[in-house]
């Protein structure tokens, strides 16, 4: 009784063609009625990019394009963990070379910066938040009005757990969009 959506369908065309002629994989996945968060190992996989678990010091990840290989820090909880797989996959979409490594600490490189825009895009496109919004109505039985009355961290944290992502990058994109102010 559930009716499925293709992941294509969330996403703006500029957004799908960054994929290029990898754009078909989007097409391929489809997002369950109860689904609110992306399949990035499912993309991943279907685009032949490696995966290696790995324990680093001070990186959350790695990518290696000549390999065609991530590597991720398992240490780093699972919402960061599919952040940086997003990231890395972010360098193979955007034909990165060489090797990339993702510092835990913000940084200025213009490539990472890319990187890291892509995986926000990846992971918490409007109509998926738009979705979990429209969950959290029924949850909570409040009306989107109703809703807006509620602290800017209940609605993140909220938002975050459905979209399994992290409450910074959430908190981050709903800014982004214009959802958030403060
Ligand atoms: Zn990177």
């Amino acid at each position: 009784m559930s009716t499925t959506k293709k992941y294509s369908d969330l996403y703006s065309e500029n957004f799908k063609d960054y994929f290029g002629n990898h754009k078909e994989v989007l097409t391929e996945i489809e997002l369950n009625t109860d689904e609110y968060s992306i399949n990035v190992d499912k993309i991943i996989e279907k685009l032949g990019i490696s995966v290696e678990e790995t324990f680093f010091d001070s990186h959350s990840g790695k990518y290696d394009a000549d390999n065609h290989t991530m590597y991720i820090n398992i240490l780093e909880s699972e919402q960061r963990q599919r952040f940086t797989k997003s990231h890395e996959l972010g360098h193979f979409i955007f034909k990165h070379e060489g090797i990339s490594e993702r510092e835990q600490a913000p940084v200025a490189n213009a490539k990472e910066r890319a990187a890291n825009q892509f995986a926000a895009e990846l992971l918490m496109p409007p109509k998926l938040i738009v979705k979990a919004i429209e969950k959290m109505s029924a949850d909570f039985s409040m009306t989107w009005e109703e809703l807006d009355t509620l602290s800017d961290e209940i609605i993140i944290s909220y938002l975050a757990e459905k979209l399994k992502v992290s409450r910074s990058a959430m908190k981050f994109r709903l800014m982004n969009l214009g959802v958030l102010s403060s």
